[in-house]
């Protein structure tokens, strides 16, 4: 099987890659950053650097290609995509120019990465929130920018498999993290960030933490081995309509900082919380309802934070030097 993965320079295609090779897929890998930036690097793939957003390229790389895995994104955690809504927006040409290129070049099976920031906001606005199911996107009130782009992606997926005959898959991802990601550099998603600050306060000697916000946000986490089985999952059933792929354990932004702490055996008590009440927050709580997703896959997210985050607070540990 030829399979065709955009944004493999990227974290989540990374280690897709990896089980997309064990599982015999011939891949093909393209992102638009230069080789030596790309998180992972597979010896057994065709790599390109190509900017997807143009049609030509979408249209040379899916040759011969019988599936897609779309998960290129310009993307970031909050600090970046409540900062760069245009920037976000524009990666509609890469979901378009893609969608178009699988229907002129017959390739039968398109996945999207979709992402939780597609749910009305109206559903996150408290802390004692119901977990998320895949009707609360409607009626719509996406995160801006970024959720709106992703929102629109997913419908031009659902019509390009009625009107044109291309099969979709789409999943919502919610907050995936693990080795192998972006730590630092302003893109970093919250676990990261937290395992980075919390290294480099003990390295500088100030055990002063900045949390955004007043840290009561409550999020949950999906480690990045149950994002795969997700995804590929997903990809193999006959299931069209967007699909959470999310963890349903709620922590606070609090309790990750003080898990992380702990697991780690670090003395909590010379830790100082400093709450920065300006930076983005995000909504106020948001978390994964898998009922439909047990239906659909008969599987869900089960990889704990605690499980998770010390395998991401490691790897994260050896490249900082600590
Ligand atoms: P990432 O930023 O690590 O990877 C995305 C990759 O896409 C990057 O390497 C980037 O260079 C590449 N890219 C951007 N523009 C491109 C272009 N024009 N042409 C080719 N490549 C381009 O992000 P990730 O965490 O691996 O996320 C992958 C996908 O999953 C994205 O679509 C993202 O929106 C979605 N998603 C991720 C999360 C998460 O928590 N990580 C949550 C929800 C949805």
């Amino acid at each position: 099987m030829r399979t065709l993965v955009t944004g493999a320079g990227g974290f989540i295609v990374g280690h897709l890659v990896k089980t997309l090779e064990q599982l015999g897929h011939k891949v093909i890998a393209v992102d638009i950053k230069p080789f030596e930036d790309w998180h992972q690097f597979s010896e057994m793939s065709e790599k390109f650097v190509s900017d997807l957003k143009l049609l030509e390229n979408a249209i040379l790389y899916t040759k011969g290609v019988e599936q897609i895995f779309n998960l290129a994104a310009d993307m970031g955690g909050m600090g970046f995509i409540e900062n760069n809504k245009a920037k976000c927006m524009e990666s509609v040409l890469i979901n378009t120019h893609l969608l178009q290129a699988a229907k002129l070049n017959s390739v039968s099976k398109f996945f999207f990465s979709s992402s939780a920031c597609v749910y009305a906001s109206f559903h996150q606005n408290k802390l004692d929130i119901d977990p998320l199911k895949e009707s609360d996107a409607y009626p719509a009130d996406p995160e801006d920018g970024y959720g709106w782009e992703k929102l629109f992606s997913e419908r031009m997926c659902r019509h390009f498999q009625d009107d044109y005959g291309v099969e979709t898959r789409v999943a919502r991802y919610h907050n995936v993290y693990g080795p192998f990601g972006t730590y630092d550099g302003g893109r970093e998603k919250v676990p990261a960030a937290a395992c980075r600050k919390i290294i480099r306060a003990i390295q500088n000697k100030s055990y002063e933490l900045e949390i955004w916000g007043d840290g009561n946000q409550l999020r949950s986490f999906t480690y990045i081995t149950d994002c795969i089985e997700g995804t590929i999952r997903l990809m193999n059933s006959n299931y069209s309509e967007p699909l959470n792929i999310g963890s349903s354990e709620m922590i606070s932004i609090n309790d990750l900082y003080r898990t992380i702490i702990l697991i780690n055996n670090l003395p909590l008590g010379k830790f100082k919380f400093k709450y920065n009440m300006d930076a983005p927050q995000g909504v106020r709580g948001r978390s994964s309802n898998n009922q439909e997703c047990k239906k659909v896959l008969d599987w869900e997210p089960s990889i704990s934070i605690k499980t998770g985050i010390k395998q991401t607070f490691d790897w994260i540990a050896k490249e900082l030097n600590y």
